[in-house]
C-alpha cells in the first residue's frame, strides 16, 4: 500500500496542514523537511518540536538536504566549465534564477513519487495550486477551504509561533522561506534591517562575497542599507 507523507516547510501553511492531519488521525507515515540550510532558527526550533509530536505518535520523520551545502553553490561552486562565461557561484537564489527551489521541489518529488504528498498550499493561493495539481499529491488546506489567514491562526491556536529577536516573524514578513531569499519585497527588507539587525548583518557578509545586486539587478545589500538609512532618518519608518 502507499505510504502517506506529509512536505513540511515549518511555514504557517505547511505546519497548519501537519498539525490539522494529526488532529483528524488522517493517514499519515512520515513527515518530510528539505533542509536548506538558510532556514531562520524560528523554523529549526518548530521543526525541534514537532519531531518530538511525531516521536509520541511514531510517525517517521525524514530530512533532505541539497547535494552541495548553499553557501558553496552561492560563492565556488564551478558554473559553464569550459564555456566563456564560466564562473564561480550561482550567487543570490531567488526571482529568475531559483536555483535552490529547483534541486528543493525534484529532491521532496523523487523522495515521494511512490506515495501519496500532502502539500501545504492555502486555498487562496489558486496558481500555485493549479501549477502543482499534478501526479500523487493531495491538498488538505483546499479540502477544508483554509485561506493563508486562517493557516497562521490556526497554528497560533495550537502554541506555534515564529519569533526571532522578540520579533514575530509574520508580523514583518509575507513568507517566512529561507533568510537570504532574493524573492524578499522591500517591505520586507525594510522590516529585517530594523527590526532583524542579525539577519541584515548576515545578508551584508553575503553580499560583500558578491557582486550581483540583491534587488531588481539595481541595489545592493549596501545601497538598500544606505536607502533605509534615509528613509528612517527623514522619519519614514513604514
Ligand atoms: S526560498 Fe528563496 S532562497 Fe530559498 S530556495 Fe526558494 S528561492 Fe531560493
Amino acid at each position: 500500500m502507499k505510504k502517506h507523507i506529509a512536505s513540511v516547510s515549518f511555514g504557517k501553511d505547511s505546519l497548519a496542514m501537519l498539525l490539522r492531519l494529526l488532529e483528524e488521525n488522517k493517514p499519515l507515515d512520515e513527515v518530510v523537511f528539505y533542509d536548506t540550510g538558510m532556514e531562520f532558527n524560528a523554523i529549526y526550533n518548530i521543526r525541534d518540536k514537532v519531531i518530538e509530536m511525531l516521536k509520541d505518535k511514531n510517525i517517521k520523520f525524514t530530512e533532505l538536504k541539497p547535494k552541495c551545502n548553499f553557501e558553496y553553490c552561492m560563492f565556488e561552486k564551478p558554473v559553464k566549465v569550459g564555456k566563456p562565461n564560466e564562473h564561480k557561484g550561482y550567487s543570490w537564489c531567488g526571482g529568475r534564477c531559483r536555483w535552490g527551489t529547483m534541486e528543493k521541489i525534484s529532491t521532496i518529488e523523487k523522495y515521494c513519487e511512490n506515495a501519496y504528498e500532502y502539500v501545504g498550499i492555502a486555498v487562496d493561493e489558486p496558481q500555485r495550486l493549479q501549477k502543482e495539481r499534478k501526479g500523487n499529491k493531495l491538498f488538505p488546506l483546499e479540502e477544508w477551504n483554509m485561506t493563508e489567514k486562517d493557516c497562521l491562526s490556526y497554528c497560533y491556536a495550537n502554541g506555534f509561533d515564529w519569533v526571532e529577536d522578540g520579533i514575530h516573524l509574520y508580523d514583518i514578513l509575507d513568507r517566512v522561506s529561507c533568510w537570504c531569499c532574493a524573492n524578499k519585497n522591500l517591505k520586507e527588507l525594510k522590516n529585517y534591517y530594523l527590526y532583524l539587525p542579525t539577519y541584515w548583518e548576515k545578508l551584508k557578509q553575503l553580499q560583500s562575497k558578491t557582486d550581483r545586486p540583491f534587488k531588481y539587478n539595481k541595489y545592493t545589500i549596501f545601497d538598500l542599507e544606505e536607502k533605509f538609512k534615509k528613509e528612517k532618518k527623514d522619519g519614514d519608518i513604514r
